[in-house]
């Protein structure tokens, strides 16, 4: 997530001043670090930083005594909001004006703001300065900390940012297939009667989630066992190996999609199942 912003934020920052190059390999020569230090910019990182470490502030300055509890009390899990505090808080230790507080607790740098108001602007003055924001300082590994991903896999420590990736990695690694599977029977779609030329087609327009459909056939529950699932993969297995063959992609689409006949679901309301 945080590479994600990292990008859309350089992106941006490379747009105004006109260092957004093609073809892509180009933007190397003009590396991110030298862009933001000529620049006097801020990296989209300390943004993130200064945004947590402001708002940690701001909970202690207005005695926020429940929002504190909750910081000094949590368990600094690998992700959570307070791990990357915790974090922030060590890295501005880089600064001289903290340098000798490195091995305070979360608890402790609570007790010690409290007294000391001027932590604050301190902070502040920090993140803009040219030290705060070399890339460098982010950590040697990028995949260290868990709160960079938007999906983390729960039984094994992959991580990644896409649902696709996520799926692909379930599948090849676990053997898990995506439960969607099992809520769709035929081509046509039974919520919005788009009907389509094949089951992979289909698998993709309820699994990107953008229209109501894969809500609505949660909602109504799976319309086949495991095994059904399994018998029609099979017998659709010639199909697309046929068009792997003729290096095709399973998903490729010979025609547009076509209504169906007939009167459209009710859109249900209730708890997915
Ligand atoms: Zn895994
Ligand atoms: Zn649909």
């Amino acid at each position: 997530m945080k590479r994600r912003f990292h990008g859309a934020v350089m992106g941006m920052y490379r747009d105004a001043l006109g260092e957004f190059h093609s073809p892509k390999h180009v933007n190397q020569i003009f590396c991110d670090d030298d862009i933001i230090y000529d620049n006097s910019l801020i990296l989209p990182s300390t943004m993130i930083r200064l945004a947590r470490l402001s708002l940690f502030c701001r909970a202690i300055k207005k005695q926020c005594s429940v929002v504190l509890d909750l910081i000094r009390y949590s368990p600094l899990v690998e992700g959570s909001w307070c791990y990357a505090l915790s974090q922030d808080l060590k890295w501005s230790c880089m600064s001289d004006k903290f340098a000798p507080r490195s091995e305070l607790s979360v608890s402790q740098w609570i007790d010690f703001i409290e007294i000391n108001p001027w932590c604050n602007n301190a902070i502040k003055k920090h993140c803009a300065s040219p030290w705060a924001n070399v890339s460098g300082h982010v950590g040697k590994d990028p995949k260290d900390n868990a709160a960079d991903y938007a999906f983390a896999c729960t039984r094994c420590p992959y991580r990644c940012d896409t649902q696709q990736h996520m799926s692909l990695h379930e599948f090849k690694s676990h053997g898990i297939k995506d439960p969607i599977r099992l809520y769709v029977r035929t081509n046509v779609c039974p919520v919005c009667l788009k009907g389509f030329t094949t089951r992979e087609r289909i698998l993709e327009h309820v699994r990107r989630g953008r229209t109501p459909c894969k809500r609505q056939l949660m909602i109504m529950g799976p319309v086949m066992s495991e095994n059904q699932a399994d018998e029609l993969e099979q017998s659709l297995r010639v199909f697309y190996r046929d068009l792997h063959h003729k290096g095709q992609r399973r998903h490729r689409a010979d025609a547009p999609w076509v209504y169906a006949c007939g009167p459209p679901t009710p859109r249900l309301a209730g708890p997915v199942l």
